[in-house]
């Protein structure tokens, strides 16, 4: 018989909770049609029930008909975003994380100090692209190490990160910017958010209590989810990510006597209960909460939904 360790805190955090309970509420309150630019949160299942209520998800606000409602998704946008949707008199309704909405904050003060920005962050995901807006003449994403050794600038330079990756990554990359351009500003808090810092932290500790198997739950757009991957790798479990929907194929537990299991913090906790379900079927019967943190952080709603 094999057992789950399960890991906690594990699936929604309070900026997802935040940007969904947003949607939920105009539907209530207007009906749909709500217009939705970007996915809401990067979660399939999340998405589609949301459309099935009623939103309407586009890349961009011009597909938007003018004058309607407008929701940003949770990654935040780059300030020109906005500036378009004004124009054709679309009803704004943000629903950037405020941990992004920090982030952004930083960019724009370094930047207007006279500051080069380093954003450490992947430079196709949205909130990047969003963040990089901000200041993009005094803004340069960096990747990887070789990019920080290879960044040439006469001012001074700060550094800001995407709130998902993971502490491990931005270690190499912050050293690697210190030691060609000197002492770096950098916020007083972390960017890497709480929530993104906890789920990492609980598949650590699943992994040291021995998990040979963890399972993510969550979708291949949402970058937390494979950064916790990434992590049950390097902490020298086998890892990979499930939608929580399609049934697991046999051979992924074959060997496995422990199973670590976790989301990311845009997967909803029913999934969590339908995977731990069905591997107690399949003989792991026994399950084991690892509990690293306890989170009760909550984000008030914009003005927009909040009085009604
Ligand atoms: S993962 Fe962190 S930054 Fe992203 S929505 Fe959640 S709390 Fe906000």
């Amino acid at each position: 018989m094999g057992r789950v360790l399960l890991a906690a805190p594990r699936s929604f955090c309070a900026g997802v909770d935040r940007a969904i309970e947003i949607v939920e509420r105009l539907l209530e309150q207007h009906g749909a049609p709500v217009y939705v630019r970007h996915q809401i949160v990067h979660n399939e299942n999340v998405v589609r029930r949301l459309e099935g209520l009623g939103a309407v998800f586009v890349e961009d606000e011009s597909e938007i008909p003018e004058g309607e409602i407008c929701v940003l998704s949770a990654h935040g946008v780059a300030p020109a975003v906005k500036e378009n949707a004004a124009a054709r008199g679309l009803r704004l309704v943000d629903a950037t994380c405020p941990l992004v909405n920090k982030v952004h904050a930083e960019a724009r003060r370094y930047a207007d100090g006279g500051h080069l920005v380093a954003l450490v962050g992947h430079a196709n995901h949205v909130e990047v692209i969003g963040t990089l807006g901000e200041r993009p003449e005094n803004t340069v994403v960096i990747e990887t190490p070789e990019q920080a050794r290879a960044l040439k600038t006469d001012k001074p330079v700060a550094v800001v990160t995407q709130t998902t990756l993971s502490l491990d990554d931005v270690a190499p990359i912050v050293d690697a910017l210190e030691e060609s351009l000197g002492t770096l500003r950098r916020p007083h808090a972390d960017d890497i958010c709480y929530a993104t810092q906890n789920r990492q932290d609980a598949v650590k500790a699943m992994v040291a209590q021995g998990a040979t198997l963890v399972l993510v739950i969550g979708s291949q757009t949402s970058s937390n989810a494979v950064r916790l991957v990434e992590v049950a790798q390097a902490a020298g479990a086998r890892a990979t990510l499930v939608d929580g929907e399609t049934p697991l194929p046999a051979e992924l537990l074959d060997g496995h006597e422990t199973i670590g299991l976790t989301a990311g913090a845009s997967t909803p906790e029913a999934l969590v209960q339908a995977v731990a379900a069905d591997l107690a079927q399949r003989g792991f019967a026994t399950l084991e909460e690892i509990t690293v943190a306890r989170e009760d952080v909550h984000f008030r709603l914009p003005r927009e939904v909040a009085s009604a």
